[in-house]
């Protein structure tokens, strides 16, 4: 068994504490001895004595003096970058992000755009794993130390239970069982909106915010919560399914089974219908080139248009906007955030998107409650997905 692994799940009151020490190290950062004793709720003697024993061990490492005006200076304990690793794997529509990261969450190797289409079919998880495998038999370091392989995937995921239901549903069993035995090490999945969120929360825009709604407008639409510093799942994980609420009467049907679901007018998979419904009828424009000779159009394709200044694109993400920023509206006045991060693929496009999001936003929500909420775009752009996988890969081994 891994040496770290030994350390923290040993069962005992020792292990537990290690666990909390660690826990508190990835969300907070390096800690003075006296930060960490609060945190355990133990003396400086004991929690002193425990640190000791961890820097021994090596899990965590001492990291220079804190600065401070007055005449001591508290040494500064963090996680030992080398003690463990983990992977992080975002699925997208065509084409997987992956990558490794060390125990203090800097990233190692990164691979954006590993060619795939994603299916639900048995083939493309088949493919999706050879992805994975390849990806870790190139890696130098001690694979040992690989304890968990975190994947996003869309729809409805319980990373607790470790069922994907939308998506590779195959078997009788949790996903994540199949996965630890084709992969031979430990597995989770989450939601990607949840994933993106939990990641632009540890190393994205926010800074002291601890009530957010992260919007992940992408193929789809969905938005991850954040509540009390706390990202909520909802009873089985289902929660910030927006794209599924019944918005429009149209009579285009939803992935879902559903008629006229906000995800059916306000997502990429809209945004890229109703191009394609303009290029046939003849409309212009900078990807006309490309449908002329029957290519596949991808949504990163619109967004370059869109940057390009094409001006049928910017139409249709200019509509996109408004119509996102009008249900945003009404979230707000729900939550009361202290900040709305727009991300995914089509936040690509900057203010083409935000100018009729922040419009609508002003226009549709009540005055007192959004005057409290930052309307941001996501920091870390399209490393949002990959990024938060890295990170809760890393989480899921320590929380309890
Ligand atoms: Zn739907």
């Amino acid at each position: 068994m891994n040496k770290l692994l030994y350390e923290i799940e040993k069962g005992t009151k020792e292990a537990l504490i290690k666990k909390k020490i660690i826990l508190h190290l990835i969300q907070n950062g390096n800690n003075t001895i006296s930060e960490l004793a609060k945190t355990i709720d133990m003396s400086i003697p004991t929690a002193t004595k425990i640190i000791n024993d961890m820097c021994e061990k090596g899990s965590i490492n001492e990291y220079g003096k804190l600065e401070t005006t007055g005449g001591r200076h508290p040494s500064l304990y963090g996680l030992n970058h080398d003690a463990a690793y983990f992977i992080g794997v975002d699925i997208k529509q065509f084409g997987v992000n992956i990558a490794l990261i060390n125990f203090k969450g800097d990233m190692i190797d990164l691979s954006m755009s590993v060619p795939y289409e994603l299916k639900n079919s048995p083939e493309a998880l088949d493919k999706l794993i050879v992805i994975i495998k390849e990806f870790i038999d190139r890696q130098t370091i001690d694979k040992a130390k690989v304890l968990n392989i975190a994947i996003n995937i869309s729809g409805r995921v319980n990373s607790e239970s470790g069922y994907s239901y939308s998506i590779f549903y195959f078997e009788e069993r949790p996903l994540v069982d199949i996965l630890r035995e084709r992969l031979g090490y430990r597995v989770t999945i989450d939601n990607d909106t949840r994933a993106m969120t939990y990641g632009e929360y540890i190393a994205g825009c926010v800074t002291k915010e601890k009530d957010i709604i992260f919007v992940n407008i992408s193929w789809g639409i969905a938005i991850g919560i954040i509540i009390d510093g706390k990202v909520y799942n909802g009873k089985s994980g289902f929660s910030g399914e927006l794209g599924h609420v019944k918005s429009y009467d149209n009579e285009v049907l939803c992935h879902c089974g559903k008629k006229g679901c906000l995800e059916t007018e306000v997502s990429g998979l809209a945004m890229h219908r109703r191009l394609i419904e303009k290029l046939k009828e003849g409309a212009s424009s900078l990807l006309s080139k490309k449908f002329a000779k029957n290519e596949q159009i991808k949504l990163s394709d619109i967004v370059q248009a869109v940057n390009k200044e094409d001006v049928l694109c910017i139409d249709l993400v200019e509509d996109i906007g408004r119509k996102l920023g009008e249900h945003l509206a009404g979230i707000i006045n729900i939550f009361n955030p202290e900040m709305v991060i727009i991300g995914g693929t089509l936040a690509l496009t900057g203010d083409y998107i935000m100018q009729p999001i922040i419009t609508s936003i002003r226009k549709y929500s009540l005055n007192l409650v959004n005057k409290d909420s930052v309307i941001t775009t996501s920091k870390l752009k399209d490393k949002t997905g990959i990024i938060g996988a890295c990170m809760i890969s890393r989480l899921r081994v320590f929380e309890n």
